[in-house]
């Protein structure tokens, strides 16, 4: 849609700006955008043209862009390495949470609604129900408390922001999916042996960012459309929930690699920096009321694995029912990529 365009609420089109563009989900945010005829792109900020933690250049940066600005900016940059967080607190907070306030007030000071991303590790992951956006926070990591200072920092700043939580992320980038198909092609090819072995007592819910994409957009779409954009927080992921074991045996089964074996393990069987949450499933009661709804994770792995977020090479040329089998490194390093 053209700059002047209106659309039929009568409000002109919809501009928006992403943070963190180069990410698994500021790239499923940007294609989205640019694939909707009443969306359009103000920005699409990499860290090649803003280091987000550069206090001093935000309001500059954000004055210097080309065309009016943005009505809404979505932050999906964030320090997402789990593990190296215990041992990087300072770069952690300055990213998850000193980032996101000075982001916010200057987003606010311009008179742009702000979506900034954080994660189910607010949680202290004990919980035996669905974790609600009122429920206490506790959160057992570096990773997890630096973006829960940054929500507090978000919302501090600029109470009409919002803040949306997620978890166990997958699209195009590195992830779990990716970390899982590695060890299933080099079991293939022979290079490793045994049964892979992944966690079984960790539940959660997979999220694809392009579902995310697009129900964040959708979100910002009804903001716009009613001139009230939701704030406060936020939870929003894929229906459904599963341990890492069901979502690696998922993922096996649906690209062709079914044949091999996955062993259920305990998570003391694998030592990291930063503990994982026995129970992450967030609950999605506020964004249903809101009319937002997404899909199941196990229907979402499908599109992704058909798609060109997936590695392609990685994928069995066997789809249905794939030979061979082989050993189990420790998962430890896809799951410290992955389950943020
Ligand atoms: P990614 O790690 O894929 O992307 C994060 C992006 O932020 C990267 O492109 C990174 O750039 C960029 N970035 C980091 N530091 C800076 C900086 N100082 N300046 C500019 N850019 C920077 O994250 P996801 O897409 O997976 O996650 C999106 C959001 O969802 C994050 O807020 C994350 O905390 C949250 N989340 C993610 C989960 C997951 O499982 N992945 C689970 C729950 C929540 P570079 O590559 O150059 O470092």
């Amino acid at each position: 849609m053209s700059e002047n365009a209106t659309d039929k609420t009568g409000r002109g089109a919809l501009r928006l700006g992403i943070l963190g563009a180069a990410g698994q989900l500021g790239r499923c945010l940007v294609r989205g955008i640019e694939e909707a005829s009443d969306l359009e792109l103000a920005f699409a900020a990499t860290r090649d043209e803003i280091d987000l933690g550069d206090f001093e250049r935000i309001g500059e940066w954000l004055d210097s862009q080309v065309g009016a600005l943005p009505e809404v900016v979505i932050n999906a940059a964030a320090y997402t390495k789990v593990d190296a967080c215990e041992s990087e607190k300072e770069l952690a907070y300055r990213m998850n949470a000193m980032a996101p306030g000075e982001w916010a007030r200057h987003l606010m000071e311009r008179n742009i609604h702000f979506i900034h991303v954080s994660t189910d590790y607010v949680f202290p992951g004990d919980g035996s129900r669905p974790y609600r956006e009122d429920d206490e926070t506790e959160p057992k990591t570096v990773y997890g408390s630096s973006k829960r200072a940054g929500e507090i920092a978000v919302l501090g700043t600029d109470p009409n922001a919002l803040v949306v939580r997620t978890s166990w992320v997958f699209g195009p980038g590195r992830n779990f999916v990716v970390a899982i198909l590695d060890q299933a092609a080099k079991r293939r090819s022979g290079e490793l042996e045994g049964p892979l072995r992944v966690v079984d007592d960790q539940s959660g819910t997979p999220t694809y960012a392009a579902d995310l994409a697009l129900a964040l957009l959708e979100l910002s779409r009804l903001g716009h459309a009613s001139g009230d954009h939701a704030r406060g927080l936020l939870h929003l992921r894929n229906a459904g929930e599963t341990t890492w074991f069901g979502f690696a045996r998922a993922i096996l089964d649906d690209a062709g690699y079914g044949d091999l074996e996955i062993e259920p393990v305990a998570t003391s069987a694998f030592k990291t920096a930063a503990a994982r949450p026995a129970y992450s499933v967030l609950s999605c009661e506020r964004a249903e009321r809101l009319g937002i709804t997404m899909r199941s994770w196990r229907e979402s792995l499908v599109d992704y694995l058909a798609s060109s977020d997936a590695p392609r090479e990685l994928l069995s040329s066997n789809h249905a029912n794939g030979v061979g089998s082989g050993d189990a490194p420790s998962l430890e390093s896809q799951r410290s990529e992955s389950a943020r």
